[in-house]
C-alpha cells in the first residue's frame, strides 16, 4: 500500500530551485510570511513532517510540542540560537543547519568592512558631488596589507576570514577557548594563536566570530574595547548581543576606537532610539553578512538535501528518523 506524502512547512524565505527539489518527493507549504503568522504557522505544523526556518522563526518546545510527527528542523543559516536544541533532542527531532553554506559571503564582508574602515575613504561622495574635495582629510587611510586582524571565535567562518586576509598580507591573530595549540588550523591558516586580551590589544581590526551563548554575551563590553587602540576597528557578524552596543557607541561618539561595523543587533530590527544611530564611523547592515546569491542558493540546496534524506530514511526505516539529534 502506498503511503501519504509527507509534510514540510517552511516558515522563511527559501531559494524557489530548492522548493522545487522538496516538492518531487514531499508536500510542501513554502510561504516567507509564515513566520510572521504565529497561529497559522502551528495550524501547519500540526500535521508537518519537517520544519524549515531561518533565523526569525523562535523554534521553541511550545512550538514542538503542537508538532507531534516532527522529525526534522533545517536552518537556513548557521546560528542555532533561536532552535530550543535541548527540546529538539528530548523529542527527537533531528537539527540540519547549512553548515559551511554561508561562511564565504559572511568572510567577504568581513574583508570589505576591514578595507573600508581602515582606509576610511569611501563615504565622501556626496562631498566630491558637492564641490566639495576632502582630500586632506582622506589622505591618512590605513593599508590592510600589514595590519593585525584578530579573529575572535576560529572555527568555520574566522578560518577563512583568516585565509583571506592572509592572502592581502595581513598579520591574523586568533583567539578561541576551544582550540587546543597543536589543533591543524593554526599552521595551515598561519594565524597566531594568542589570549582573548592580547589579541584585543594586538589589533588593528577585530572580527567576532562565536556563538552566542552564555559565555559569550557581551563578551566585547567596555572593558574589553578599552584594550583596544584608538584606531582599531571592530566587525560582528556573529550574533547581537557578543558585542555590548551601549559600550561601542560609547567608545565610538569618543573617539576611543577607529570604527565599526555591525551586521547583527541584540534586538533586531535595530530600534530607532538605539545609542548606535548618531554614533560616528560606523557602518550598519541588517544581518546579510551571509546573504549573497551564491550563499542563497547553496544554503537552500544543502538543507533541502539534509531535510529530504531524513524524511526519506525515515520512511524506509522509522528508526533511523529517531536518530541522533545535533
Ligand atoms: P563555528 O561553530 O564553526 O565556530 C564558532 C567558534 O567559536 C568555535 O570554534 C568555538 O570554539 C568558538 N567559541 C565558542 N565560545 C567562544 C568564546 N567564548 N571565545 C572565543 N571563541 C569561542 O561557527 P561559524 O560557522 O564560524 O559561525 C560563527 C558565528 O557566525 C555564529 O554565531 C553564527 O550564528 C554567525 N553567522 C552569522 C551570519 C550572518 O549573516 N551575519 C551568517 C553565518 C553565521
Amino acid at each position: 500500500m502506498k503511503t501519504a506524502r509527507k509534510t514540510v512547512v517552511i516558515s522563511e524565505f527559501i531559494d524557489a530551485s530548492a522548493v522545487e527539489s522538496l516538492k518531487s518527493h514531499f508536500d510542501v507549504h513554502a510561504d516567507p510570511a509564515l513566520v510572521d503568522q504565529p497561529e497559522r504557522l502551528r495550524e501547519l505544523l500540526r500535521d508537518a513532517d519537517a520544519l524549515i526556518v531561518r533565523n526569525r522563526t523562535q523554534v521553541t518546545a511550545s512550538l514542538l510540542d503542537g508538532a507531534p510527527k516532527l522529525v526534522a528542523v533545517g536552518r537556513l543559516g548557521v546560528g542555532l540560537d533561536n532552535i530550543d536544541l535541548d527540546a529538539c533532542r528530548a523529542r527527537d527531532v533531528q537539527v540540519f543547519p547549512a553548515t559551511g553554506a554561508n561562511a564565504r559571503a559572511v568572510a567577504e564582508y568581513v574583508i570589505a568592512t576591514s578595507l573600508m574602515l581602515l582606509r576610511g575613504a569611501y563615504l565622501s561622495s556626496a562631498a566630491v558631488a558637492n564641490g566639495q574635495w576632502p582630500r586632506t582629510a582622506l589622505s591618512n587611510g590605513r593599508e590592510v596589507a600589514g595590519s593585525t586582524l584578530a579573529v575572535i571565535g576560529f572555527g568555520g567562518i574566522g578560518q577563512l576570514v583568516a585565509q583571506l586576509a592572509r592572502g592581502l598580507g595581513m598579520r591574523v591573530v586568533a583567539f578561541d577557548p576551544q582550540l587546543p595549540a597543536d589543533a591543524a588550523c593554526w599552521h595551515e591558516t598561519g594565524a597566531q594563536r594568542m589570549s582573548f586580551d592580547d589579541a584585543l590589544r594586538a589589533a588593528d581590526a577585530v572580527t567576532l566570530h562565536v556563538p552566542l551563548i552564555d559565555s559569550t554575551r557581551n563578551l566585547l563590553g567596555a572593558a574589553q574595547l578599552s584594550l583596544l587602540k584608538t584606531h582599531a576597528v571592530v566587525i560582528n557578524t556573529s550574533r547581537g548581543g557578543v558585542v555590548d552596543e551601549s559600550a561601542l557607541a560609547d567608545a565610538l561618539k569618543q573617539g576611543r576606537i577607529g570604527g565599526a561595523a555591525l551586521d547583527v543587533f541584540a534586538d533586531e530590527p535595530l530600534k530607532a532610539a538605539s545609542p548606535l544611530a548618531d554614533a560616528p564611523h560606523l557602518i550598519l547592515t541588517p544581518h546579510i553578512a551571509g546573504l549573497t546569491m551564491q550563499a542563497n542558493e547553496r544554503v537552500s540546496t544543502l538543507v533541502a538535501a539534509r531535510v529530504t534524506q531524513a524524511l526519506l530514511e525515515g520512511e524506509r526505516d522509522p528508526a533511523i528518523a529517531q536518530g541522533a539529534s545535533t
